[in-house]
């Protein structure tokens, strides 16, 4: 049973990856932006906080995302975890190695997915996902083999995130040099990071870092 984490900027790939890495790899995705969303969708009172500050391209503040996390990982059993889009703060890697160490568990390992940025806007911009399996798909570099149809489930009902324009994306990327990045050294100073090149084509992305999480389980 181990525990990873998949670090890298907006729109780097991390969700995708974290996606197909816990289904081949028995893995169970945790993700903060994924269970916030959720929280917005049933309207919750986290989800009610949340949702002006996601939009607008900003943190949720560390004590809400440690809340959810802690009690995620109470119901978490036995299977290995792979963290996609947390931590995102110094305070929020600390309290995850303190919820972790409370079970006798530890990261394993953080891999860092490096993009150029200047890709990323475009990236981002014109992404959207099936609303009846979450297949995720872009207008111009991955769009469905059939028009309005997801090719997976065959649904055509799909949704694009409220924070993927261009003002909400800048701010994100704001965001992770501000407050995110500063969680790479953190990794590094305690010999936990790993670097996979996520400029290299989907399946490749995924080939290195399947490579690297087999060496684990
Ligand atoms: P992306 O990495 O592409 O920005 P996410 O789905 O991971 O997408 O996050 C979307 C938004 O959810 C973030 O911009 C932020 O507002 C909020 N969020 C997600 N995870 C965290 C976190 N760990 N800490 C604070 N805010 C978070």
């Amino acid at each position: 049973m181990a525990y990873f984490i998949l670090l890298g900027p907006p729109g780097c790939g991390k969700g995708t990856q974290a996606r197909r890495l816990s289904q081949s790899m028995g893995l169970i995705q945790v993700s903060t932006g994924d269970i916030l969303r959720q929280a917005i969708a049933d309207k919750t009172k986290t989800g009610l906080q949340a949702a002006e500050v996601m939009e607008r391209g900003d943190l949720v503040s560390d004590e809400i995302v440690t809340a959810l996390i802690a009690e995620k990982l109470e119901n978490i059993g036995e299977q290995g975890v792979i963290f996609d889009g947390y931590p995102r703060t110094i305070p929020q890697a600390e309290s995850l190695d303190q919820l972790l160490e409370k079970c006798g568990r530890a990261i394993d390992c953080a891999l860092e997915m490096t993009v150029n940025e200047a890709i990323l806007i475009e990236r981002i911009s014109g992404r959207f996902t099936c609303a009846d399996c979450n297949e995720g798909y872009h207008d111009k570099f991955k769009p469905t083999k059939v028009d309005g149809q997801c090719d997976l489930c065959s649904g055509q009902e799909f949704k694009r995130r409220a924070d993927d324009n261009a003002e909400s994306v800048k701010q994100r990327l704001l965001e992770y040099h501000q407050k995110t990045t500063a969680i790479i050294s953190y990794y590094q100073d305690r010999k936990l990071l790993r670097r996979v090149d996520g400029m290299a084509s989907m399946d490749q992305v995924y080939a290195d870092l399947e490579s690297i999480i087999k060496t684990y389980c």
